[in-house]
């Protein structure tokens, strides 16, 4: 192939794939959006911490370094990939924990408001949690049906919110289909009804621009572990835009989120800031991994890194498009409305993806017969998702003589 006919020669963010642990195998992988690949510099950078930091400088690390760091990397990643100031981000619990926190604090700051607004197809554990805040503060769950193949756009929106709403919350881009909430217009539109708004951004940050300041976001979280490839379990971080820091409180009101915990006063007041969102002590070596990945972000820049996700997801719906009869594309195909993942359904999937696991081929599988295909955009080639997509013709021609 000539540069010209071949997308990786002409591919400015190639050389970053060599970064990357296992980018020299043949494996094909389109699953980074559930669990990043981890950086070659994260090995390294785990055993200095452990031989230096923690076996060097001991208990004297917390004062040093530890203590500050959920908010020191919660300002990178705001600089990096939320387009968020300093101050308003913080990392520390599950994605699930700082959902439940970030939603408390956001029906409490509404009081008189007596709804949540969520959509049916939102990921799951942030339905399980809003219906758990429902049932602890008395409040109604309004639903908006969606799609599977769409999301939330500003029409059901505007339907669903109203004056008893207190809070809407929404995935940027969601887990099943990729759609690619307007979050700066829905983000209006909850305002205009009095409400707050809750972003999940699991499954964009990394991947797609986020200007969380500039769409005068009220909250958001999100994890680290897929396109931030902090790692299994790395902490997911909660953004509070600065006007509501000192109206949001959490009802997990541990010593860490406390003005100066080591006074051990008798009571808890929270502390100024974002950081009165901590609770306990905070994970300190699962923060380290998603660092390395910023620091490529950054280099990299997100638009880049939002331009070569959208050609690699083209890439992917052209080849299925023309080489995969009988499958659809269960996501949107205007680039502008779609995330960094691609999901094809057909009656087979559940049985070609674990035909494809078997072969070092490895997407995910979501139902209703979806398969999904998340391209990392740092850490895929085109010439991966050629060939992963020549596996999935083999395979389904095979389970479907
Ligand atoms: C992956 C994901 C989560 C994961 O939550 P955990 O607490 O890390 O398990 C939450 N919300 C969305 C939208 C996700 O995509």
């Amino acid at each position: 192939m000539s540069p010209s006919d071949d997308p990786d020669a002409r591919d400015p963010l190639a050389p970053f794939r060599d970064l990357f642990v296992g980018s020299e195998q043949p494996l094909v992988y389109f699953d980074g959006n559930s669990l990043g690949r981890p950086l070659r510099a994260t090995g390294p950078r785990l055993a200095e911490f452990v031989e230096g930091e923690w076996g060097g400088r001991l208990i004297r690390g917390w004062d040093e370094r530890w203590f500050d760091l959920p908010e020191v990397i919660g300002d990178d990643l705001g600089r990096v990939v939320l387009g968020a100031g300093p101050g308003q981000t913080v990392v520390g619990d599950s994605t699930t924990v700082l959902l439940y926190k970030a939603m408390r604090g956001a029906v409490a700051a509404r009081p008189g408001r007596t709804e949540i607004v969520l959509d049916r197809d939102n990921f799951p554990t942030d339905r399980y949690v809003a219906d758990g805040v429902a049932r602890e503060c008395g409040l109604t769950l309004r639903w908006i049906e969606v799609d599977t193949a769409g999301g939330v756009e500003a029409d059901l929106l505007a339907e669903a919110v109203g004056p008893q709403t207190a809070l809407v919350l929404l995935s940027h881009v969601a887990y099943r289909s990729a759609h690619l909430a307007d979050a700066r217009e829905l983000t209006r539109i909850a305002h205009d009804a009095g409400a707050l708004v809750l972003w999940d951004l699991s499954h964009s940050v990394g991947s797609v621009p986020v200007e969380l300041d500039a769409w005068d976001v009220d909250l958001a979280v999100g994890c680290t572990y897929k396109y931030l490839n902090g790692g299994p379990g790395a902490p997911a971080f909660v953004y509070v835009a600065e006007r509501l820091l000192d109206e949001v409180t959490q009802p997990v009101q541990g010593w860490m989120g406390a003005t100066d915990p080591f006074l051990m006063g008798p009571d808890y007041r929270p502390a100024a800031g974002v950081r009165r969102m901590l609770s306990g002590t905070p994970p300190v070596i699962g923060m380290l991994a998603m660092q390395d990945m910023l620091c490529l972000l950054e280099k990299a820049g997100m638009d880049a890194v939002r331009a070569k996700s959208v050609a690699l997801t083209e890439h992917a719906i052209a080849l299925a498009d023309s080489r995969l009869p009988g499958v659809s594309v269960a996501s949107p195909r205007e680039p502008s409305r779609r995330g960094g993942h691609v999901t094809l359904n057909h009656p087979a999937m559940r049985e070609v993806t674990a035909a494809l696991w078997a072969q070092d081929v490895i997407p995910d599988y979501r139902d209703p017969h979806g398969l999904r295909l998340g391209l990392s955009p740092l850490s895929t080639s085109f010439a991966e998702v050629e060939s992963g997509l020549e596996s999935v013709r083999v395979t389904l021609e095979r389970l479907t003589a």
